[in-house]
């Protein structure tokens, strides 16, 4: 059986629900939510039900049910819990060319209530056919993470636009394209922002140069350290609405399997010491997809502003007019350090946190060894594994104790994540020792120790435990 969809004006108009408990209050509470002049038929009325009859909102007919209830309305549901009412009820409505709707009952309906998710006035109805009403709900759950919110308040500022929408472009493609705009460009990110005023001024101006806009956009998106959950849901919607797809080798298969299917995707591989593409190159197809109207996606590993040259990105787009957001994502830092137990601060242990990297020798030489190597603090490398002997050398050089616990996290919140533990004068030849591979952060400091007894994701530590021990300043542990 196929249904047909449809969308029922209600408003003012009478329903009866049969069945005055908690079934019935439902159907009573969606059918009033329309609109609907809503009759329960019932015995007894269940306590909502019944204040709601003393509020004038519902009618009652108290009661079991008679025929002639049926008389002048333009649905009913039956919402008792008598099979043998039901069968009744729907004889006598299919008699009088009524639509019914029989709980439980998709052969005794003939319509039937579809899951909802609800953006009025923009509505998406989630219907099964009354084969599998819980994969409804399932999918009905999705698209509520899918669907942004602001898709009302969007839908609501275009009905008082509409007509003059249509004179103003009365080609159907333009209109199309304009539309695409709308949803991908920065009207909805002004509704977002709760700046309604700015956004009917941007939905206006873009009426105005819909014929020569192309309307493209850029999203830089953080899409987290690998595992698909981490990234966030404007960073999904962002990869649902995209059409194409620029990526770092760093961002997950999981992650960019989440994308729209047809979106085309680039991977634009920029690893160190091993630049496929310059960052010329990324500026200019992110230039040239803009330009031709696309939504485009930048989707980097970690957070886009965090050694991501996410800066960079934005100034150029800034200087040739194109539109952008950025949807942060977890970086690194966060991430390695949160599946691998090592809490970046803790009381006893780190009043502070420095995120550094040192991807090469000139990176390395410009840091501020002396603050680096100060106790309490927690150190996060990024891009440090080739770097590790300068690394050791100059923190103990300058004063960090060759027994300061490190682990080396690799493949942080992946599958395949290993973690590797030591103390600083053993650094080298851990990570040596295991073949540590890229992408790994390096975590320095009394915290890292922790990762022992905090281990909660894939494999255990892998090293020896060391003590977690430093030495509590009066002022903290008063
Ligand atoms: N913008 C990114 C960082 C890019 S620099 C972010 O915010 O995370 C690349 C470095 O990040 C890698 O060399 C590594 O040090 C670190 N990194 C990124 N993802 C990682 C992961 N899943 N596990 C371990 N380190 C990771």
């Amino acid at each position: 059986m196929k249904l047909y969809p449809l969308f029922a004006d209600l408003s003012g108009r009478p329903v009866l629900v049969v069945g005055g408990g908690v079934v019935g209050e439902r159907k009573a509470s969606s059918l009033l939510e329309a609109g609907a002049r809503v009759t329960v038929g019932a015995p007894e009325l269940n306590p909502t039900l019944r204040t709601w009859w003393e509020q004038g909102r519902i009618s009652w007919r108290a009661g079991t049910f008679e025929d002639a209830w049926l008389d002048d309305i333009w649905l009913v549901v039956a919402a008792t819990s008598d099979a043998v009412l039901h069968a009744h009820m729907a004889v006598l409505a299919e008699a009088r060319r009524l639509f019914i709707n029989v709980v439980d009952d998709a052969a005794l309906s003939s319509f039937h209530v579809p899951a909802v998710v609800d953006r009025a006035p923009v509505t998406i109805a989630i219907s099964s056919g009354g084969h599998a009403p819980m994969l409804a709900r399932l999918l009905r759950e999705r698209l509520e993470l899918l669907i942004d919110p602001v898709m009302g308040p969007l839908a609501s500022l275009l009905a008082d636009m509409r007509s003059r929408i249509r004179t103003r472009l009365p080609d159907l493609a333009v209109r199309r394209r304009y539309y695409e705009h709308l949803l991908g460009g920065p009207v909805l990110s002004l509704l977002r922002r709760r700046q309604q005023a700015l956004a009917e001024a941007a939905a206006e101006r873009l009426l105005e140069t819909a014929h020569t806009d192309p309307g493209g956009s850029v999203v830089l998106l953080g899409a987290g350290p690998g595992d698909p959950g981490l990234l966030t849901l404007r960073g999904l919607r962002a990869l649902n609405e995209a059409d194409v797809i620029l990526h770092d080798r760093l961002v997950s298969a999981e992650v960019l399997a989440l994308a729209r299917r047809d979106a085309e995707r680039i991977e634009v591989a920029k690893q160190a010491g091993n630049h496929h593409t310059t960052q010329a190159q990324i500026h200019a197809l992110m230039l040239e997809h803009a330009r031709a109207g696309r939504r485009v996606v930048r989707l980097k590993g970690g957070d886009p502003f965090v050694f991501g040259r996410g800066g960079e990105e934005l100034e150029f787009l800034r200087g040739h007019g194109i539109a952008y957001e950025v949807v942060p994502g977890i970086t690194a830092a966060l991430a390695c350090a949160a599946y691998a137990g090592i809490p970046l601060t803790h009381r006893d242990h780190a009043q502070s946190v420095r995120l550094v990297t040192a991807h090469c020798q000139g990176s390395i030489d410009t840091l501020d060894w002396q603050a680096l190597a100060q106790e309490r603090q927690t150190l996060a490398v990024y891009m440090g594994t080739s770097e590790l002997p300068r690394l050791q050398q100059q923190l103990i050089a300058h004063g960090r104790a060759g027994t300061t616990p490190f682990a080396i996290i690799e493949n942080g919140s992946r599958p395949e994540q290993r973690v590797i533990t030591g103390s600083l004068s053993t650094l080298v030849e851990r990570a040596t020792g295991y073949d540590v591979c890229s992408p790994a952060l390096l975590v320095i400091g009394e915290v890292a120790a922790l990762a022992h007894t905090l281990a909660w994701f894939g494999r255990p530590p892998l090293g020896t435990a060391l003590p977690v021990s430093s030495p509590k300043p009066e002022a903290l542990t008063a």
